[in-house]
C-alpha cells in the first residue's frame, strides 16, 4: 500500500537552506552596505534618487538613501533597520552603522569558508562589541557642556560634506544655541525645535527664531500686519457658511425660505465670531477654512487671523503658547487662550509666513532654513537635524571621541591586543571584528580620493606609537591628532552603531533556511547571476 505523502507546506513555498540560505543573505547585506559606502564622509558623494512620481531627492545621509529605495531583500531590510534605529537613537552615524555591519558579515564569510561554525563567529562578534564598549569608555573625552566652541565643532563634523557646507559655521552657532536654550536639567524635547523652510532668499539669511514660524499668512489685508501682546485662540473647526467637510440637502421651496436660511447661516457666523472677540482673543489660528464673511467680521474686528493650519503646527503653537486647541466655539474663554509678545506676518520671496514670536513657553523655537531650490533646502535640513542629534548626544553624556577614524583605529588595536589573550577559534572572530572597524579609515580616505593602504598603515603606525588621536583629517588630508583639529563627535554614534551592526549580522548569521511563503515573488531572495555556482 502506498503511502500517503505528508503535506507540510503549500507547493508554492520557496525554500533555502543552509549554505545558500548564509550566502544569500551575506551577499544582500554587503550590497546594502556598498550602496551607502560612497556617501561616507566630508569627501563622500551625493545620490540622486528618483520616486515613481519623479519626484527627486539628492542626499548624502544614509538612512534616506535606504529608506527611499524601497528594498525588498528580508535580509537587507534588516540592514535598513540598524539605519533606522541608529538615525532615531542618535540623528546621525547611519551610514557607519550600515557599513559596519556590512562588513562584518563579509568577514564572516571568510571564516565560514575556512569551516569555522557560525555560532562561534557570533559568539566572537558578540564578545569583541562588549569588549569595544569597555573600550570606548576609556578613550572616550570628556567634554563641559558650556563650551560652545566645542559644542560648534562637534555640530560642525556632523554637517561636514551635507549641502549646509557654505553656511556651516552659522548653522552650528545656530544648532547650539537652540539646543542650549531647551536644554533643561539634562532633559531635551526635540520637538521643540521645529524646521521651517522658505524657497526665496539665501542659505545665508537662515535663522533662529524665538517662538513658532508657519507657512501662512494673514487671511485679509484689512488684518493688522502684526499684533503685540497677543492672545491666541486655537480653533479646529471651520468658520464657513457651508461646511465643505460635510455635504448636505437642503430643500427649500420659496425665495423666502432660502433668505430665511442664508441669513440664519449668516447669523451663525457673526455668533460665532462675537465669542471670538468675547474671549478677548486678537489672533485667530484655525486648522479649517474661514469663508469671506467670517473674514470680513475678523477685519473689523482688528484681529489677525489664518486659516488651514497643518495640524502639528497648531499643536506646536499649543505648546509653545499654552493655547489649548478649541473644537467648540461655546467652548472658547479667556482660559483657552495662548499668549505671545508679538505675532506678525513676515514676507520672504514670494511666500508671507506667520511669526509667533516671544511665547509663553520661552523654549519654543524654529529654524527657518532659506534657500534657492527645495532640493537644496531639504538637504540641509538632514544636516541640521544630524548636527541637532550629534550635539544633544553630547551634551547629554558630555562624553566625545575623535573623528576621522582615529577611534576606530584604536578600538581596532585594542581588541587585536585582546583576542591574543583568547584560546579558541572565536580569537579569528575577534580578530576579523577588529578588521571590520578599519573599514571606516579606509572608506573616508578612499571617497577622498587617497590611497586607503597607505592612509591605514601611517594611522595604524601612529596609534601604536601612542597617538590615540591620530585621524585622517580630509581637510588638509593629512594624518594628524583630530582632537586638536577639532574633528570630534558624540561617544554614543559608535557605542550605538557597533552594538546594532553586531545584532544584525548575528542575527543574519544565525539564519540557516528561509521560507517564503507564496505570493511573495520578492519573498525569495534571488542571487545575482554567477553567485549560484560560488
Ligand atoms: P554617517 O552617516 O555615518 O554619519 P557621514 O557621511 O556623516 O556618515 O560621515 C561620518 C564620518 O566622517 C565620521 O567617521 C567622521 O569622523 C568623518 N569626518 C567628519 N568630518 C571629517 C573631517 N573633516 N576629516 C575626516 N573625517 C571626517
Ligand atoms: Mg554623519
Amino acid at each position: 500500500m502506498a503511502e500517503k505523502p505528508i503535506v507540510l507546506m503549500p507547493e508554492d513555498v520557496q525554500r533555502m537552506l543552509g549554505k545558500d540560505a548564509q550566502r544569500n543573505n551575506i551577499w544582500a547585506a554587503k550590497m546594502v552596505a556598498d550602496i551607502v559606502k560612497t556617501t561616507l564622509g566630508p569627501k563622500g558623494m551625493d545620490k540622486m534618487l528618483v520616486s515613481p512620481t519623479n519626484d527627486i531627492i539628492v542626499t548624502n545621509d544614509g538612512v534616506t538613501i535606504l529608506n527611499e529605495m524601497q528594498i525588498e531583500h528580508p535580509a537587507a531590510k534588516m540592514m535598513v533597520e540598524i539605519a533606522k534605529t541608529q538615525e532615531s537613537e542618535v540623528g546621525d552615524g547611519t551610514t557607519t552603522a550600515v557599513m559596519l555591519a556590512g562588513k562584518l558579515l563579509e568577514n564572516a564569510e571568510k571564516l565560514l569558508e575556512k569551516k569555522i561554525h557560525p555560532t562561534v563567529i557570533t559568539k566572537g562578534y558578540r564578545m569583541a562589541a562588549e569588549k569595544s564598549k569597555q573600550i570606548l569608555d576609556e578613550i572616550a573625552l570628556r567634554i563641559t557642556p558650556n563650551d560652545d566652541d566645542v559644542l560648534k565643532q562637534i555640530a560642525m563634523t556632523a554637517m561636514t560634506g551635507k549641502g549646509a557646507e557654505d553656511a556651516k559655521e552659522k548653522f552650528a552657532n545656530i544648532i547650539v544655541k537652540a539646543v542650549k536654550q531647551i536644554y533643561a536639567g539634562g532633559k531635551i524635547d526635540l520637538n521643540d525645535i521645529k524646521i521651517e523652510k522658505s524657497k526665496g532668499d539665501g542659505i545665508d539669511d537662515s535663522e533662529l527664531i524665538s517662538g513658532i514660524v508657519f507657512d501662512k499668512e494673514k487671511l485679509s489685508h484689512d488684518m493688522p500686519s502684526f499684533v503685540k501682546d497677543a492672545k491666541i485662540a486655537l480653533l479646529d473647526f471651520p468658520l464657513e457658511i457651508k461646511n465643505p467637510e460635510i455635504t448636505t440637502n437642503i430643500s427649500v421651496s420659496t425665495p423666502d425660505q432660502l433668505r430665511g436660511f442664508l441669513m440664519q447661516e449668516e447669523k451663525d457666523i457673526k455668533n460665532m465670531v462675537e465669542s471670538v472677540k468675547l474671549s478677548g482673543a486678537n489672533v485667530v489660528l484655525c486648522q479649517k477654512g474661514i469663508d469671506d464673511f467670517a473674514q470680513y467680521l475678523l477685519s473689523k474686528s482688528r484681529i489677525y487671523a489664518c486659516r488651514r493650519i497643518a495640524r502639528s503646527d497648531m499643536e506646536k503653537i499649543s505648546k509653545a503658547t499654552g493655547a489649548k486647541i478649541v473644537s467648540n466655539i461655546n467652548e472658547l474663554t479667556s482660559s483657552e487662550l495662548g499668549g505671545a509678545e508679538m505675532v506678525e506676518e513676515v514676507r520672504h520671496g514670494n511666500d508671507s509666513f506667520t511669526y509667533v514670536r516671544g511665547c509663553n513657553n520661552p523654549k519654543a523655537l524654529t529654524i527657518l532654513i532659506h534657500g534657492g531650490t527645495s532640493h537644496v533646502i531639504d538637504e540641509i535640513e538632514r544636516a541640521i537635524k544630524d548636527g541637532l542629534g550629534d550635539v544633544i548626544c553630547s551634551l547629554k553624556s558630555g562624553l566625545v571621541v575623535p573623528g576621522g577614524g582615529a577611534v576606530e583605529i584604536e578600538l581596532a588595536r585594542k581588541i587585536r591586543e585582546f583576542s591574543h589573550g583568547l584560546s579558541g577559534r572565536e580569537q579569528l572572530a575577534v580578530e576579523e571584528f577588529a578588521s571590520a572597524l578599519e573599514f571606516i579609515p579606509t572608506t573616508l580616505a578612499e571617497n577622498a580620493g587617497l590611497d586607503p593602504i597607505e592612509v591605514l598603515t601611517e594611522l595604524k603606525s601612529k596609534h601604536d606609537s601612542g597617538e590615540r588621536n591620530a585621524g585622517i583629517n580630509l581637510f588638509t588630508n593629512k594624518v594628524e591628532n583630530v582632537v586638536q583639529s577639532r574633528i570630534i563627535e558624540p561617544l554614543k554614534i559608535k557605542t550605538q552603531a557597533i552594538s546594532s551592526a553586531t545584532d544584525v549580522a548575528v542575527m543574519i548569521l544565525r539564519i540557516d533556511d528561509v521560507i517564503a511563503s507564496s505570493g511573495k515573488s520578492s519573498g525569495m531572495p534571488k542571487m545575482p547571476r554567477g553567485m549560484d555556482e560560488y
